[in-house]
Protein backbone atom coordinates (compact mmCIF):
# COMPACT_ATOMS: atom_id res chain seq x y z
CA UNK A 1 0.00 0.00 0.00
CA UNK A 2 1.18 4.00 -0.73
CA UNK A 3 2.50 5.35 2.15
CA UNK A 4 2.92 9.32 2.15
CA UNK A 5 6.47 10.14 2.84
CA UNK A 6 7.66 11.90 5.80
CA UNK A 7 7.75 15.78 3.82
CA UNK A 8 10.38 18.69 4.70
CA UNK A 9 8.98 22.36 3.29
CA UNK A 10 11.65 24.93 3.24
CA UNK A 11 10.03 28.42 3.95
CA UNK A 12 6.94 28.50 5.95
CA UNK A 13 4.55 31.71 4.21
CA UNK A 14 1.19 31.34 2.87
CA UNK A 15 2.41 28.10 0.23
CA UNK A 16 3.72 26.22 2.89
CA UNK A 17 2.09 26.52 5.51
CA UNK A 18 -1.44 25.68 3.33
CA UNK A 19 0.83 22.51 1.63
CA UNK A 20 2.04 21.18 4.94
CA UNK A 21 -1.51 21.43 6.75
CA UNK A 22 -2.75 19.10 3.65
CA UNK A 23 -0.31 16.72 4.40
CA UNK A 24 -0.86 16.93 7.58
CA UNK A 25 -3.97 15.81 7.10
CA UNK A 26 -3.60 13.14 5.37
CA UNK A 27 -0.95 11.79 8.61
CA UNK A 28 2.13 12.71 7.03
CA UNK A 29 4.95 13.14 9.43
CA UNK A 30 5.64 17.27 8.09
CA UNK A 31 8.61 19.46 8.76
CA UNK A 32 8.15 23.13 8.03
CA UNK A 33 11.35 25.21 8.44
CA UNK A 34 12.25 29.06 7.97
CA UNK A 35 14.78 31.08 8.10
CA UNK A 36 12.84 34.05 10.28
CA UNK A 37 9.79 33.03 11.81
CA UNK A 38 6.84 31.80 10.30
CA UNK A 39 4.89 33.97 8.10
CA UNK A 40 6.24 37.35 8.23
CA UNK A 41 7.46 37.81 4.76
CA UNK A 42 5.55 38.21 1.54
CA UNK A 43 2.28 36.64 2.77
CA UNK A 44 2.25 38.75 6.18
CA UNK A 45 3.08 42.20 3.86
CA UNK A 46 0.16 41.82 1.33
CA UNK A 47 -3.49 42.37 1.09
CA UNK A 48 -5.04 39.25 1.11
CA UNK A 49 -7.56 39.80 -1.32
CA UNK A 50 -8.25 36.56 -2.72
CA UNK A 51 -8.63 37.59 -6.52
CA UNK A 52 -5.89 38.83 -8.93
CA UNK A 53 -6.19 42.03 -10.32
CA UNK A 54 -7.98 41.94 -13.38
CA UNK A 55 -7.60 38.19 -13.59
CA UNK A 56 -8.69 38.41 -17.42
CA UNK A 57 -6.11 40.30 -18.57
CA UNK A 58 -3.53 37.16 -17.09
CA UNK A 59 -2.87 33.79 -18.05
CA UNK A 60 -5.37 31.42 -18.13
CA UNK A 61 -3.35 29.35 -15.78
CA UNK A 62 -3.36 31.73 -12.67
CA UNK A 63 -7.60 31.65 -12.97
CA UNK A 64 -7.71 27.69 -13.03
CA UNK A 65 -5.86 27.54 -9.43
CA UNK A 66 -8.29 30.84 -8.49
CA UNK A 67 -11.49 29.40 -9.58
CA UNK A 68 -10.52 26.60 -7.47
CA UNK A 69 -9.41 28.41 -4.29
CA UNK A 70 -12.23 30.60 -4.15
CA UNK A 71 -14.50 28.09 -3.02
CA UNK A 72 -12.27 26.51 -0.45
CA UNK A 73 -11.30 29.71 1.70
CA UNK A 74 -14.69 29.85 3.47
CA UNK A 75 -14.83 26.55 5.08
CA UNK A 76 -11.27 26.26 5.37
CA UNK A 77 -10.93 30.05 7.62
CA UNK A 78 -14.24 28.61 9.52
CA UNK A 79 -12.30 25.51 10.23
CA UNK A 80 -8.98 27.49 11.37
CA UNK A 81 -11.26 29.53 13.65
CA UNK A 82 -13.28 26.61 15.07
CA UNK A 83 -9.56 24.92 15.88
CA UNK A 84 -7.79 27.56 16.67
CA UNK A 85 -9.09 30.07 18.19
CA UNK A 86 -8.10 32.30 15.91
CA UNK A 87 -10.06 34.40 13.58
CA UNK A 88 -8.41 34.61 9.86
CA UNK A 89 -11.16 37.43 9.20
CA UNK A 90 -12.10 35.65 6.04
CA UNK A 91 -15.09 38.45 4.20
CA UNK A 92 -16.97 38.47 1.37
CA UNK A 93 -16.73 42.52 1.42
CA UNK A 94 -16.74 42.26 -2.41
CA UNK A 95 -14.86 44.45 -4.88
CA UNK A 96 -15.77 47.35 -7.35
CA UNK A 97 -13.54 47.84 -10.07
CA UNK A 98 -13.58 51.31 -11.24
CA UNK A 99 -12.58 52.34 -14.75
CA UNK A 100 -12.33 49.60 -16.67
CA UNK A 101 -12.23 49.95 -21.16
CA UNK A 102 -12.46 45.94 -21.42
CA UNK A 103 -15.39 45.47 -19.29
CA UNK A 104 -16.55 42.54 -22.20
CA UNK A 105 -13.48 40.77 -21.16
CA UNK A 106 -14.22 41.15 -17.30
CA UNK A 107 -17.97 39.83 -17.96
CA UNK A 108 -16.93 36.94 -19.83
CA UNK A 109 -14.16 35.99 -17.71
CA UNK A 110 -16.92 36.27 -14.30
CA UNK A 111 -19.29 33.81 -16.75
CA UNK A 112 -16.86 31.69 -17.46
CA UNK A 113 -15.56 31.04 -13.96
CA UNK A 114 -19.53 31.65 -12.14
CA UNK A 115 -18.34 34.99 -10.41
CA UNK A 116 -21.52 37.11 -10.22
CA UNK A 117 -20.89 40.91 -11.17
CA UNK A 118 -23.31 43.82 -11.81
CA UNK A 119 -23.16 47.68 -12.34
CA UNK A 120 -21.82 49.57 -9.72
CA UNK A 121 -24.87 50.33 -6.69
CA UNK A 122 -26.41 53.97 -6.45
CA UNK A 123 -25.17 54.19 -3.26
CA UNK A 124 -21.21 53.22 -4.70
CA UNK A 125 -21.77 55.56 -7.53
CA UNK A 126 -22.56 58.50 -5.05
CA UNK A 127 -19.37 57.92 -2.93
CA UNK A 128 -17.31 57.36 -6.08
CA UNK A 129 -18.75 59.45 -8.81
CA UNK A 130 -15.39 57.94 -11.25
CA UNK A 131 -18.04 54.27 -10.79
CA UNK A 132 -20.79 55.54 -13.07
CA UNK A 133 -19.04 53.94 -16.23
CA UNK A 134 -17.58 51.37 -16.97
CA UNK A 135 -17.05 49.80 -13.36
CA UNK A 136 -17.74 46.42 -12.65
CA UNK A 137 -19.48 45.20 -8.81
CA UNK A 138 -18.29 41.52 -7.63
CA UNK A 139 -20.08 41.40 -4.48
CA UNK A 140 -18.95 37.83 -4.03
CA UNK A 141 -14.88 38.29 -3.98
CA UNK A 142 -13.21 38.03 -0.58
CA UNK A 143 -10.84 39.02 1.38
CA UNK A 144 -8.62 37.52 4.13
CA UNK A 145 -6.56 39.22 6.53
CA UNK A 146 -3.25 38.38 6.28
CA UNK A 147 -1.35 38.41 9.45
CA UNK A 148 -4.61 36.33 11.05
CA UNK A 149 -4.99 33.57 8.18
CA UNK A 150 -1.02 33.17 8.95
CA UNK A 151 -1.25 32.74 12.81
CA UNK A 152 -4.14 30.38 12.71
CA UNK A 153 -2.24 28.86 9.76
CA UNK A 154 0.92 28.24 12.17
CA UNK A 155 -1.53 27.28 15.80
CA UNK A 156 -3.31 24.78 13.31
CA UNK A 157 0.20 22.82 12.38
CA UNK A 158 1.10 23.34 15.83
CA UNK A 159 -1.79 21.51 17.27
CA UNK A 160 -1.52 19.12 14.49
CA UNK A 161 1.96 18.31 15.69
CA UNK A 162 4.10 19.49 12.89
CA UNK A 163 7.78 20.18 13.79
CA UNK A 164 8.03 23.56 13.11
CA UNK A 165 11.63 25.12 12.82
CA UNK A 166 12.02 28.63 12.91
CA UNK A 167 15.26 31.05 12.42
CA UNK A 168 17.28 28.12 10.63
CA UNK A 169 18.28 29.22 6.84
CA UNK A 170 18.80 26.22 5.33
CA UNK A 171 21.93 26.42 2.95
CA UNK A 172 23.08 22.34 1.62
CA UNK A 173 21.80 19.72 0.48
CA UNK A 174 23.21 16.64 0.29
CA UNK A 175 22.65 14.43 -3.23
CA UNK A 176 22.96 10.93 -3.22
CA UNK A 177 21.95 8.36 -6.13
CA UNK A 178 19.58 10.81 -7.63
CA UNK A 179 18.23 11.67 -3.72
CA UNK A 180 18.83 14.19 -1.68
CA UNK A 181 19.17 12.52 1.69
CA UNK A 182 19.90 15.79 3.81
CA UNK A 183 19.47 19.47 3.95
CA UNK A 184 21.45 21.51 6.60
CA UNK A 185 21.59 25.31 8.01
CA UNK A 186 25.48 26.42 9.49
CA UNK A 187 24.01 24.77 12.80
CA UNK A 188 21.12 21.70 12.12
CA UNK A 189 20.86 19.13 9.43
CA UNK A 190 17.89 17.56 8.58
CA UNK A 191 17.44 14.00 7.06
CA UNK A 192 14.85 14.46 4.18
CA UNK A 193 12.61 11.58 2.78
CA UNK A 194 10.92 14.21 0.18
CA UNK A 195 11.37 17.90 0.28
CA UNK A 196 9.51 21.19 -1.28
CA UNK A 197 10.66 24.37 -1.96
CA UNK A 198 8.10 27.01 -0.62
CA UNK A 199 10.91 29.83 -0.23
CA UNK A 200 8.85 32.37 -2.00
CA UNK A 201 11.31 35.21 -3.30
CA UNK A 202 14.46 33.25 -2.42
CA UNK A 203 13.40 29.76 -3.91
CA UNK A 204 15.69 30.55 -7.53
CA UNK A 205 18.59 31.24 -5.42
CA UNK A 206 18.10 28.33 -2.93
CA UNK A 207 17.43 26.08 -5.73
CA UNK A 208 20.35 26.84 -7.16
CA UNK A 209 22.72 26.38 -3.91
CA UNK A 210 21.19 23.41 -2.88
CA UNK A 211 21.86 21.56 -6.63
CA UNK A 212 24.34 23.86 -7.75
CA UNK A 213 24.87 22.43 -11.79
CA UNK A 214 21.21 20.88 -11.92
CA UNK A 215 20.59 22.70 -15.43
CA UNK A 216 16.51 22.78 -14.94
CA UNK A 217 15.73 26.01 -12.89
CA UNK A 218 13.06 28.24 -12.16
CA UNK A 219 13.13 31.72 -13.05
CA UNK A 220 12.10 33.54 -9.75
CA UNK A 221 12.44 37.16 -8.69
CA UNK A 222 11.99 39.52 -5.87
CA UNK A 223 9.25 42.08 -6.60
CA UNK A 224 8.63 44.92 -3.93
CA UNK A 225 5.47 45.92 -2.87
CA UNK A 226 5.05 49.02 -0.68
CA UNK A 227 1.85 49.46 1.31
CA UNK A 228 0.28 51.75 3.77
CA UNK A 229 -2.96 51.38 6.53
CA UNK A 230 -4.99 54.01 7.51
CA UNK A 231 -6.80 54.17 10.06
CA UNK A 232 -10.84 55.27 10.31
CA UNK A 233 -13.86 53.93 12.43
CA UNK A 234 -15.06 50.50 11.93
CA UNK A 235 -17.64 50.10 8.00
CA UNK A 236 -16.25 53.70 7.28
CA UNK A 237 -15.55 51.98 4.14
CA UNK A 238 -17.08 48.73 3.01
CA UNK A 239 -15.76 47.18 -0.50
CA UNK A 240 -12.53 46.74 -1.94
CA UNK A 241 -11.81 49.31 -4.26
CA UNK A 242 -9.67 49.06 -7.63
CA UNK A 243 -9.04 51.62 -9.74
CA UNK A 244 -6.20 51.29 -12.04
CA UNK A 245 -2.86 49.93 -10.38
CA UNK A 246 -4.50 50.30 -6.94
CA UNK A 247 -6.79 49.52 -4.54
CA UNK A 248 -8.18 49.91 -1.23
CA UNK A 249 -8.99 47.03 1.37
CA UNK A 250 -11.36 47.87 4.44
CA UNK A 251 -11.06 45.56 7.17
CA UNK A 252 -13.61 44.50 9.96
CA UNK A 253 -12.30 46.87 12.24
CA UNK A 254 -11.67 49.97 9.81
CA UNK A 255 -8.43 50.04 8.88
CA UNK A 256 -8.12 50.72 5.43
CA UNK A 257 -5.30 49.09 2.93
CA UNK A 258 -4.03 50.96 0.39
CA UNK A 259 -1.34 49.35 -1.82
CA UNK A 260 0.91 48.74 -3.53
CA UNK A 261 3.80 49.19 -5.46
CA UNK A 262 5.65 47.25 -8.13
CA UNK A 263 9.34 47.40 -8.16
CA UNK A 264 11.93 45.45 -9.27
CA UNK A 265 14.75 46.22 -7.31
CA UNK A 266 16.61 42.68 -6.08
CA UNK A 267 16.47 42.09 -2.47
CA UNK A 268 15.77 45.19 -1.04
CA UNK A 269 12.51 45.59 1.40
CA UNK A 270 12.82 49.06 2.35
CA UNK A 271 10.02 51.91 2.00
CA UNK A 272 10.36 55.38 0.90
CA UNK A 273 8.42 58.64 1.68
CA UNK A 274 7.70 59.11 -2.23
CA UNK A 275 5.63 55.86 -2.71
CA UNK A 276 3.90 56.87 1.24
CA UNK A 277 2.60 59.95 -0.74
CA UNK A 278 1.62 58.36 -3.79
CA UNK A 279 -0.05 55.34 -1.96
CA UNK A 280 -2.05 58.48 0.38
CA UNK A 281 -2.29 60.23 -2.59
CA UNK A 282 -4.68 57.69 -4.65
CA UNK A 283 -6.43 56.64 -1.46
CA UNK A 284 -7.98 60.40 -0.68
CA UNK A 285 -8.48 61.00 -4.18
CA UNK A 286 -10.58 57.79 -4.63
CA UNK A 287 -12.63 58.62 -1.68
CA UNK A 288 -12.01 62.00 -0.39
CA UNK A 289 -15.00 62.23 2.38
CA UNK A 290 -13.43 59.41 3.86
CA UNK A 291 -9.96 59.42 3.82
CA UNK A 292 -8.71 62.82 3.84
CA UNK A 293 -7.60 63.27 7.26
CA UNK A 294 -7.29 59.51 8.18
CA UNK A 295 -3.85 58.79 10.21
CA UNK A 296 -1.44 56.87 8.33
CA UNK A 297 -0.70 54.41 11.02
CA UNK A 298 1.76 51.59 9.39
CA UNK A 299 3.97 51.76 6.12
CA UNK A 300 5.78 48.50 4.76
CA UNK A 301 7.23 46.22 1.89
CA UNK A 302 7.15 42.65 0.72
CA UNK A 303 9.03 40.85 -1.60
CA UNK A 304 6.58 39.33 -3.92
CA UNK A 305 8.02 35.86 -5.56
CA UNK A 306 7.93 37.21 -9.16
CA UNK A 307 7.54 35.03 -12.43
CA UNK A 308 7.65 36.54 -15.79
CA UNK A 309 3.61 35.34 -16.74
CA UNK A 310 2.68 34.82 -12.78
CA UNK A 311 2.55 31.47 -13.08
CA UNK A 312 3.96 29.71 -10.15
CA UNK A 313 6.50 26.75 -10.64
CA UNK A 314 4.39 23.64 -9.31
CA UNK A 315 6.04 20.36 -9.99
CA UNK A 316 8.75 17.34 -9.33
CA UNK A 317 12.10 17.79 -10.28
CA UNK A 318 12.00 15.77 -12.87
CA UNK A 319 15.60 14.22 -11.84
CA UNK A 320 15.92 14.07 -8.34
CA UNK A 321 13.15 12.03 -7.08
CA UNK A 322 11.97 13.52 -3.76
CA UNK A 323 12.14 17.27 -4.58
CA UNK A 324 9.56 19.26 -5.64
CA UNK A 325 8.56 23.09 -5.59
CA UNK A 326 5.82 25.44 -4.75
CA UNK A 327 6.61 28.62 -5.70
CA UNK A 328 6.58 31.76 -7.71
CA UNK A 329 2.90 32.81 -6.92
CA UNK A 330 3.74 36.43 -7.32
CA UNK A 331 0.70 38.92 -6.95
CA UNK A 332 -1.68 36.07 -6.16
CA UNK A 333 -0.06 33.59 -3.13
CA UNK A 334 -3.50 34.12 -1.49
CA UNK A 335 -5.84 34.01 -4.08
CA UNK A 336 -4.01 30.76 -5.97
CA UNK A 337 -2.66 28.90 -2.47
CA UNK A 338 -5.17 26.21 -1.63
CA UNK A 339 -5.55 24.98 -5.33
CA UNK A 340 -1.70 25.31 -5.63
CA UNK A 341 -1.32 23.20 -2.62
CA UNK A 342 -3.60 20.80 -3.54
CA UNK A 343 -2.13 20.49 -6.87
CA UNK A 344 1.25 19.59 -5.05
CA UNK A 345 -0.45 17.40 -2.58
CA UNK A 346 -1.97 15.65 -5.77
CA UNK A 347 1.34 15.19 -7.89
CA UNK A 348 3.81 14.09 -4.87
CA UNK A 349 0.96 11.37 -3.54
CA UNK A 350 0.38 10.25 -7.75
CA UNK A 351 -3.42 11.31 -7.03
CA UNK A 352 -5.08 12.47 -10.43
CA UNK A 353 -5.94 15.96 -10.98
CA UNK A 354 -8.40 18.04 -13.11
CA UNK A 355 -6.01 20.65 -13.50
CA UNK A 356 -3.35 20.84 -16.58
CA UNK A 357 -0.59 20.04 -14.39
CA UNK A 358 2.01 20.78 -17.36
CA UNK A 359 0.95 24.67 -16.95
CA UNK A 360 2.90 24.66 -13.92
CA UNK A 361 5.79 22.55 -14.46
CA UNK A 362 9.55 23.48 -14.24
CA UNK A 363 9.91 23.23 -18.23
CA UNK A 364 7.08 25.50 -19.02
CA UNK A 365 6.91 28.80 -20.01
CA UNK A 366 6.19 30.98 -16.86
C1 LIG B 1 2.34 44.50 -1.08
C2 LIG B 1 1.85 43.14 -1.46
C3 LIG B 1 0.49 42.95 -1.71
C4 LIG B 1 0.00 41.69 -2.05
N1 LIG B 1 -1.35 41.50 -2.16
C5 LIG B 1 -1.84 40.27 -2.45
C6 LIG B 1 -3.24 40.04 -2.51
O1 LIG B 1 -4.05 40.94 -2.27
N2 LIG B 1 -3.68 38.78 -2.83
C7 LIG B 1 -2.82 37.75 -3.08
O2 LIG B 1 -3.27 36.65 -3.38
N3 LIG B 1 -1.48 37.95 -3.01
C8 LIG B 1 -0.98 39.17 -2.72
N4 LIG B 1 0.37 39.38 -2.65
C9 LIG B 1 1.28 38.27 -3.03
C10 LIG B 1 1.40 37.25 -1.94
O3 LIG B 1 1.63 37.90 -0.72
C11 LIG B 1 2.53 36.28 -2.31
O4 LIG B 1 2.27 35.69 -3.56
C12 LIG B 1 2.63 35.17 -1.25
O5 LIG B 1 2.74 35.72 0.02
C13 LIG B 1 3.80 34.26 -1.52
O6 LIG B 1 3.84 33.36 -0.45
P1 LIG B 1 5.06 32.37 -0.24
O7 LIG B 1 4.72 31.52 0.93
O8 LIG B 1 5.36 31.69 -1.52
O9 LIG B 1 6.28 33.35 0.07
P2 LIG B 1 6.70 34.06 1.46
O10 LIG B 1 5.52 34.49 2.24
O11 LIG B 1 7.70 35.10 1.13
O12 LIG B 1 7.37 32.88 2.28
C14 LIG B 1 8.62 32.34 1.90
C15 LIG B 1 9.32 31.94 3.18
O13 LIG B 1 10.50 31.21 2.86
C16 LIG B 1 11.45 31.50 3.85
N5 LIG B 1 12.80 31.16 3.32
C17 LIG B 1 13.39 31.67 2.21
N6 LIG B 1 14.61 31.13 2.04
C18 LIG B 1 14.80 30.25 3.06
C19 LIG B 1 15.88 29.38 3.45
N7 LIG B 1 17.03 29.30 2.75
N8 LIG B 1 15.72 28.60 4.56
C20 LIG B 1 14.57 28.67 5.28
N9 LIG B 1 13.54 29.49 4.98
C21 LIG B 1 13.64 30.26 3.88
C22 LIG B 1 11.25 33.00 4.10
O14 LIG B 1 11.77 33.39 5.35
C23 LIG B 1 9.75 33.14 4.02
O15 LIG B 1 9.12 33.09 5.29
C24 LIG B 1 0.89 40.60 -2.24
C25 LIG B 1 2.25 40.79 -1.97
C26 LIG B 1 2.73 42.04 -1.58
C27 LIG B 1 4.19 42.20 -1.25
Amino acid sequence: MYKIPDITFIGGGITGLLSARLFSEAGAKVTLIDQGLIGQESSWAGGGILLPLYPWRQAGAISELVSRSIGLYSSLSEDLLAKTGIDPEYCMSGLLMTELDDSTDAKQWCKKYNIPYQAATAEQIKLYPQAKHNALWLPTIAQARNPRLLKSLKQDLIQRGVNIIENCKIEHATIKASRITEISSDLQRFPVQQLVISSGAWSANLWQQLLKNHLIKPDIFPVKGQMIILDTPANTLKEMILEKDHYLIPRKDGKVLCGSSVEQVGFDKSVSEAEKNNLANFAQKLCPSILTNAPIIHHWAGLRPGTQSGIPYIDKHPDIQNLAINAGHFRNGFAMGPAAAQLLYDLITHQKTDLDSSLYALDATH
